[in-house]
């Protein structure tokens, strides 16, 4: 093992993980609040630039531990503003982190493991199969290089108003990871974003939902894509583990109580399978007592896939059905497009465990022979 890969990535604490890591090398745990105003609000990782930290304790923490980002890879452009990263985290793993700029928010969508397990056929990081969990401070590390690279190295606030875990990855499934991280988001020794404005993205992992409700409080996203399980199954083969009844009731549990928190519906139109005026009804059935919103995602072509987007006609009808059935509605516009940067368009470098990538990667030649 090298001397760096045994020191300690301070970026993988929160505030709590933080002050036991200081009393766990005999220094008081309030420096913890400096060393993070240090890293979230100045963006310093250079300890020996820590001037009220003291010369021995400056010393101490370069033996010991260190403040490591991931690294930038590669840096794309969207001619509407979106800017894609391709982040390194060593060993040929890398994931994508994506800036989308807006009038009056900047929302950036990062990811939460090297690839995925779930397999959701319609979606093209889950077709490269799944390779690790990121750690907190991978997941950490994306907000703090994407805040530094759009040029405020102070205060990347001011930028970044939003952040998604939308992008690689099922964060339920590395919820260890990613509870601190959400930590460091809402925290204002962090980045100090309020809950609303931190939202988690899942296929509808049931018992995570559950554990988040109890452990944080930040904003809701479930990919529902159907309104009954049959269809979602095949789409979603999560839901045949978790069907919709009790997502539903998961949700449920999650906006009541003290919190006033949101959940949104994620909603792919894919041509032909899940976009006809029935499952428009169906959902709103479904969803009409919860208090919530739909998010109505055009699907977002990829090599190899066999879904096409639903023509826009259907999307406008889709979208008038259940907003007349009293449901809010919107439809998202696709961002970044021309640089794959698009909703399930992500795809980084994924040492792929599972067999899955191989057989795409055929397609994708095929597709591109053709
Ligand atoms: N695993 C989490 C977060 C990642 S996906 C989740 O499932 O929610 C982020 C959103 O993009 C999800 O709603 C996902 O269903 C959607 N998505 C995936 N592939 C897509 C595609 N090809 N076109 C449009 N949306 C897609």
């Amino acid at each position: 093992m090298t001397e760096t890969a045994a020191r300690i990535n301070l970026l993988d604490f929160d505030e709590k993980g933080l002050r036991a890591f200081f009393e766990s090398i005999g220094e008081r745990s309030f420096r913890a609040q400096q060393l993070l105003k240090w890293i979230y609000h100045q963006g310093v990782t250079d300890f020996s630039l820590m001037t009220n930290l003291g010369l021995d304790l400056r010393r101490k923490l370069q033996q010991l531990a260190t403040i490591e980002p991931p690294r930038i890879l590669g840096e794309q452009q969207s001619v509407d503003g979106t800017t894609k990263w391709l982040m390194g985290f060593g060993g040929g793993n890398a994931v994508e982190t994506v800036f989308i700029p807006e009038a009056g928010r900047g929302t950036l969508c990062i990811s939460s493991q090297v690839g995925c397990a779930l397999n959701c056929t319609f979606c093209s990081t889950g077709a490269q199969g799944f390779s690790r969990n990121l750690t907190t401070g991978e997941i950490i590390g994306q907000v703090w290089q994407a805040a530094r690279a759009l040029g405020h190295e102070r205060n990347g606030r001011r930028h970044i108003t939003n952040v998604v875990l939308m992008g690689m990855g099922e964060p339920l499934l590395n919820f260890d990871a990613v509870a601190p991280a959400l930590s460091l988001l809402r925290d204002d020794l962090g980045f100090g974003l309020a809950a609303r404005r931190v939202t988690l993205s899942t296929a509808g992992l049931v018992p995570g939902i559950e554990r988040l409700r109890e452990t944080i409080d930040v904003a809701l996203a479930v990919s529902l894509h159907a309104p009954e399980d049959r269809l979602r199954e095949t789409l979603v083969p999560l839901n045949r583990k978790y069907p919709i009844a009790e997502l539903m009731r998961s949700c449920r549990d999650y906006v009541s109580g003290k919190h006033k928190r949101t959940v949104t519906f994620e909603y792919t139109l894919i041509d032909g399978v899940n976009d006809h005026p029935d499952h428009a009804r169906q959902l709103v059935k479904l969803l009409r007592r919860l208090p919530s919103k739909l998010n109505l995602i055009p699907f977002n072509p990829f090599p190899g896939t066999r879904y096409r987007c639903s023509p826009e006609e259907r999307i406008r009808e889709f979208q008038s059905i259940v907003m007349a059935g009293g449901l809010i509605a919107t439809v998202r516009k696709t961002r970044g497009g021309d640089i794959d940067a698009a909703c399930g368009q992500l795809i980084g470098r994924v040492l792929d465990r599972t067999r899955r990538s191989q057989r795409i990667r055929e397609l994708q030649m095929e597709a591109h022979i053709r």
